[in-house]
């Protein structure tokens, strides 16, 4: 008796003496989290985290990528000491019950009761939407420290993967800019500059493209190894309605999400927004605002499990917020947000607003999601393995009853073939090759629906707020067709007979020396060779000869000399083409609003583009006394003038999508943008791919068909009678995927238009050419009007 006392008193101590060494967050970072005016850095929030693993059996922690500015990704997995220890057995489970072709229904039913539910959790993708990576830092601290129930039920039936943020470099942006601006009048102001380097807040539109590093790990190191069952990622929206939105979703969804995960993310969400009801916190609103359509949101959901967003009202970054009831937003969608209904059930009707209520909403969001997970365990396993079922019996597509989707081998831009092939596989589509040497993916495997959702042509619904009213707005775009965008034929047919293809088999090819100018690869190579100090040439086709000699119609063409414009007004636009630019290889300045006025900048440009922004933003930036003075204004008429003295002396300006208002009003273009000021009952189109038809005499459409899709997005479509129309509009049959309403707006307008000013040329394009890096097909139209000198 006395030794087991003994026992029992040294466990005792052994346990207080582990949990006194884990460190307070208060301890590590100088002050309570959620303090006022106080936010966090990137390197003590890693340096926490791993403190935290070294003072904890519960905790593990591990660098799995790095950034685009080279900061640490990290992940800390947290569950019972037992389960740590046995995580290769826990994610060959996953393995297992993520593919049903390689586990049958009885080893299935085993695993059900084996595993554990995998809950991925990320932080802050959004910089500015600060809280979540202060709620990461105090709930990590919680869970290994609390004993209590419901938290050891979690410990014991969850392995929770908690990533502080998604985006460590804009942790930091925010931080230093939000320091320097403390205790003056814009203390709680956003940064003058994207707060992630080329997506900025279009970081979380990335997740089927896999253009940046941050997406590119976290899917290859987290979601394709661990298969989570739930993925949750935190944000924050407005400040002046809802306290936090939680699913349900709002309408539509998208048709390849199965049923299952549907209906589960209405029962999770309804059931934390229970859980904060109880616990007394009011303004939570379900099946609002946020629908689930676009894929780049959701890429759980297309692979077995839940996504599940939270979007919490902001504060002024860590200043606290006053709101009168007066400033209540009514524009909300889904709920009337002064009035009492099912899905807002007590309206928050104003107050003070802190970083710290912030935090408090979401770490009961952090618990009751993943204790809905704990004792939904089983459930849940069961379902993801059902829905990987479903995947693989699928055996018709919407559009007939083929099974397979074929790309065939000879296509018109094979580099752009390539490149869509390396994303389906990234994102863990198997490719196959029939004995054509086409590529073939069958419907019958795991992510089946995910392949299908990108590769067919999107019907959004036509969703009217009212009968007869204004279009309700999808909460992004509504188009993601890959082979519209990259400019592959597909077709769809029932040809059982293939082999699986490895990554190897889908590897970039060796240099050649000519190169088509349909060709997406053929700008990277002539970059590579003007890199290495070798001419390029050109033929009046426009193909590219990289290595070699004269010869009869090749002419040398020079690298182009680039200036991109770069407001203070952090334009997500010009962050995607300088991705683009440096993706390709071409050199390029970016220039301010001073850079421009300066003026003499036919001596260093040879071409200078104005990413997709407002008019007003270019011509005014930040109204004065809105942000320190530095970052205040716009071009102006001095500007204006430069950029006329640069295009008179024979620099060519290219303008993207809204920018081109700009160019035609401060260049006197004649041409009218039919649909400016238009209600948009009377036209829309929100993100959607049209179709167009070309010009082929003219030099920008080297290497494209006559027939292409373009994104339109807030765009411009022009009637023009004197002006040199590129790409027009058809007469009927514009919308090629996604959503329009009005066609007749737009049918027969132009959508890009080449102008010549003095000597210069003036590029206007009615469309996103780079949108996004995922339009391949227009790439080669904008890179085209890069090479016009
Ligand atoms: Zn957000």
């Amino acid at each position: 008796m006395a030794l087991a006392r003994a026992v029992v008193l040294s466990w005792l101590l052994a346990t207080a003496a582990a949990f006194a060494a884990v460190p307070t967050p208060e301890s590590h970072f100088g002050h309570p989290i959620g303090a006022d005016r106080q936010l966090l850095d990137w390197d003590k929030v890693v340096s926490y985290f791993y403190a935290l693993a070294r003072s904890s059996d519960k905790i593990r922690v591990a660098e799995y990528g790095r950034s685009a500015e080279n900061r640490p990704l990290i992940a800390a997995t947290i569950a019972a000491p037992e389960t740590l220890r046995k995580l290769d057995r826990y994610r060959e489970i996953q393995r297992r019950l993520a593919d049903p072709r390689i586990t049958s229904p009885a080893e299935a039913e085993a695993m059900f009761k084996e595993g554990k539910n995998i809950v991925l959790m990320t932080c802050s993708i959004h910089a500015s939407e600060v809280a979540s990576t202060h709620s990461a830092v105090e709930f990590a601290y919680r869970l290994i420290t609390e004993n209590n129930p419901r938290f050891q039920t979690i410990l014991d039936n969850t392995i929770l993967l908690l990533v502080p943020s998604l985006n460590p470099d804009g942790v930091d942006i925010v931080t230093r800019w939000y320091r320097s601006t403390l205790g003056t009048k814009f203390e709680g102001t956003n940064p003058p500059e994207l707060y992630h380097k080329y997506a900025g807040h279009d970081n979380n539109r990335d997740w089927y493209i896999f253009s940046q590093p941050e997406t590119r790990a976290t899917i290859s190191q987290l979601h394709n190894v661990w298969h989570p069952e739930i993925v949750y990622d935190v944000h924050q929206q407005g400040a002046y309605a809802s306290r936090m939105f939680i699913p349900p979703w709002l309408d539509p969804a998208e048709p390849n999400v199965d049923p299952i995960l549907l209906q589960e993310m209405n029962a999770v969400g309804a059931s934390m927004a229970a859980d904060l009801t109880a616990a007394g916190k009011p303004g939570i609103a379900i099946h609002a605002a946020y629908d689930f359509w676009s894929p780049s949101r959701h890429y759980q959901a297309f692979h077995g499990g839940l996504r599940i967003l939270t979007e919490s009202a902001s504060a002024l970054l860590a200043t606290p917020l006053t709101v009168a009831p007066d400033q209540i937003d009514e524009s909300a969608l889904g709920y009337k947000p002064r009035e009492k209904s099912w899905n807002y059930i007590e309206p928050w009707l104003g107050g003070v607003w802190k970083l710290r209520d912030i935090i408090d909403y979401q770490e009961l969001a952090f618990e009751s999601l993943l204790h809905n997970a704990a004792v939904n365990r089983e459930d849940m396993l069961r379902n993801f393995y059902r829905v990987g079922r479903h995947q693989i019996e699928r055996t018709s597509l919407n559009s007939g009853t083929a099974a397979e989707i074929v790309i065939s081998k000879n296509q018109r831009d094979p580099g752009a073939t390539r490149r869509m092939l390396q994303t389906l596989a990234f994102g863990a589509v198997e490719i196959m090759q029939n004995g054509d040497g086409d590529y073939v993916i069958p419907m019958r495997q795991p992510y089946s629906g995910y392949a299908k959702a990108l590769m067919e042509r999107q019907q959004y619904p036509n969703l009217l707020l009212y009968p007869g009213g204004p279009p309700q707005r999808p909460y992004d775009v509504t188009a993601h067709t890959l082979p519209l965008l990259f400019g592959v034929d597909v077709r769809f047919e029932d040809r059982p007979e293939y082999e699986r293809l490895t990554p190897a088999d889908l590897a970039d090819p060796t240099p050649r020396a000519v190169y088509k100018a349909s060709d997406t690869d053929a700008w990277k190579a002539a970059n590579t060779a003007w890199s290495a100090g070798k001419p390029v040439w050109r033929n009046a086709a426009g193909d590219f000869a990289i290595v070699g000699q004269y010869a009869l119609g090749w002419r040398s063409i020079k690298r182009p000399r680039i200036g991109l414009y770069k407001s203070w007004m952090a334009d997500i636009d010009e962050g995607w083409t300088r991705w683009l630019f440096e993706q390709f290889g071409f050199a390029y300045t970016n220039l301010h609003n001073a850079d421009v006025q300066a003026g003499n900048l036919r001596a260093r440009f040879d071409s200078i583009v104005f990413p997709d922004e407002q008019p007003n933003a270019i011509e005014n930036g930040h109204p004065s006394g809105t942000m320190p003075p530095e970052f205040t204004g716009g071009l102006g008429e001095k500007g204006a003038e430069a950029i006329r003295e640069f295009a008179r002396a024979g620099g060519t300006l290219v303008f993207l999508n809204r920018a081109s208002e700009y160019g035609i009003e401060k260049f006197g273009v004649k041409a009218k943008n039919a649909v400016a000021n238009v209600p948009a009952q009377e036209f829309y189109s929100p993100g959607s791919l049209l179709n167009a038809r070309l010009d082929l005499r003219d030099p920008l459409t080297r290497g494209l068909p006559e027939a292409v899709a373009i994104w339109s997005e807030s765009s411009p479509a022009w009637s023009t009678e004197t002006e040199e129309a590129v790409a027009k509009y058809p007469d009927s049959g514009v919308l090629a995927s996604g959503w329009l309403l009005g066609e007749k707006r737009i049918a027969g307008k132009v959508a890009l238009i080449h102008a010549r000013y003095g000597a210069g040329n003036l590029i206007l394009f009615g469309m996103r050419p780079q949108y996004r890096a995922q339009s391949y097909l227009t790439f080669k139209l904008f890179f085209n009007a890069l090479l016009l000198n």
